[in-house]
């Protein structure tokens, strides 16, 4: 029988039982972070201008295997110019899964679009590929090479898949959907650097991707983003839009379009640079972490540890718990008790098409898998650090 005592003392098997507050994601910052924030401290270049910005996206285009990366101040920044480069446009509409974090749909609003939610499935916990294609078979009228929403009159002009928590949704099946209604797609893959689809890194699957390295992410520059893409042009637009669309020139200041300030300084760049050459190791510890967990949730009744789809090599970047559908009703009780244990756990991020901005967007009927999937899930202690025998 589910009993909360026991959900706290197997993570105390995992975590110990002598911690002080243990937080969901905290970063690792060892002597390397410090000597390369020491030396771009000491070259005196810690703003937009310097080597570190240049080396960390280079460092991290061949670590994702794609030809382009723009460091940006944070994923938000990303997906918002990603969503504007793959053409949407003031009155159109983009597909973004309900389960997610609230980026995804702000970004679409920056760009005076219109957020339309979809359901997850429960495998990857990312976006159905066939609920959606159903879905779009049913709402969609052509005009031209263009696909509308024949409800709102407006085109929908991009998908942007999610890998939740790390967790690589099946982007073959979201690509072929894609491509049928000739709609763009930009991965938000905020939360899985270093995760693979069928090997591939997730960054690297679509015509542009978002990533982000915040505080809590696998790595972290203090706050920022990077735009992945393969394509020039779009490298190039994505570099001009986020340096204020500013005219190369010697003296001259000049611009030719409403640009953003949203560069990442070479002071975040460099801790960025120590963060990525430390990937490796993190990955190790955050399997081993994922790898413990599994084993001793295999024996607690009433909760499975949630594990990596078949095609993936995920980062676990925040590991799940989900309760089985007959204790959801202890989610909260669970919750307030791994709290006052001293360990940080919290439930999914609330439905977007619940939150009151967005509660009026467009969505589809159905969204039972991913209502399923909140009332269920627990996120528990996710740093690599937490890992047995973690090695830095
Ligand atoms: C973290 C995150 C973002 C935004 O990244 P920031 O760097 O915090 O702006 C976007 N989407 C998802 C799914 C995220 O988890």
């Amino acid at each position: 029988m589910f009993s909360t005592a026991k959900v706290i003392t197997t993570l105390e098997e995992v975590l110990g039982s002598n911690h002080g507050f243990i937080a969901l994601h905290e970063p690792t910052i060892a002597a390397r972070e410090k000597e390369r924030v020491n030396d771009c401290l000491d070259s005196g270049f810690v703003s937009s201008v310097g080597e570190y910005v240049e080396h960390f996206e280079q460092q991290l285009a061949d670590y994702l295997g794609v030809k382009y990366v723009v460091a940006v101040v944070n994923g938000t920044s990303a997906l918002h110019i990603a969503l504007l480069l793959a053409g949407v446009e003031k009155d159109t509409e983009v597909i973004v899964p309900t389960l997610s974090f609230v980026a995804t749909a702000n970004a679409v609003t920056y760009c005076d679009a219109v957020a339309h939610f979809v359901d997850a499935e429960i495998g990857s916990l990312g976006m159905d590929a066939e609920k959606l294609e159903n879905y779009l078979d049913d709402i969609l009228i052509a005009r031209g090479s263009q696909w509308f929403n024949r409800h709102t009159g407006r085109q929908i002009a991009a998908i942007v898949p999610m890998h939740t928590f790390g967790h690589p949704v099946d982007m073959n099946a979201l690509n072929i959907v894609a491509e049928k209604y000739n709609i763009a797609v930009v991965e938000d893959a905020a939360e899985s650097l270093g995760s693979r689809y069928h090997g591939e890194m997730t960054g690297s699957l679509s015509l542009l991707a978002a990533i982000s390295f915040n505080g809590n992410k696998i790595i972290t520059t203090g706050g920022g983003g990077a735009i992945a893409t393969n394509n020039s042009a779009l490298a190039k637009q994505a570099k001009h839009l986020t340096t204020t669309a500013r005219i190369a020139h010697r003296w001259n200041v000049s611009h030719d379009s409403i640009g953003f300030n949203y560069r990442m300084p070479n002071l975040n760049a460099a801790l960025g640079c120590a963060q990525l050459e430390r990937m490796d190791g993190f990955l190790i510890n955050k399997h081993r972490l994922a790898k413990t967990y599994a084993e001793v949730f295999s024996a607690v009744p009433g909760v499975q540890f949630f594990t990596q789809p078949d095609y993936a090599e995920s980062n676990y970047w925040l590991n799940v718990l989900l309760l089985d559908k007959t204790v959801a009703d202890q989610r909260d009780k669970c919750l307030a008790a791994i709290n006052e244990a001293g360990m940080m756990a919290r439930p999914a991020w609330t439905l977007l098409h619940t939150l009151p901005m967005y509660q009026d967007n467009p969505r589809m009927a159905d969204l039972t898998v991913a209502e399923d999937i909140e009332k269920r899930l627990i996120n528990i202690p996710s740093s690599p650090f937490l890992a047995a025998g973690a090695q830095s």
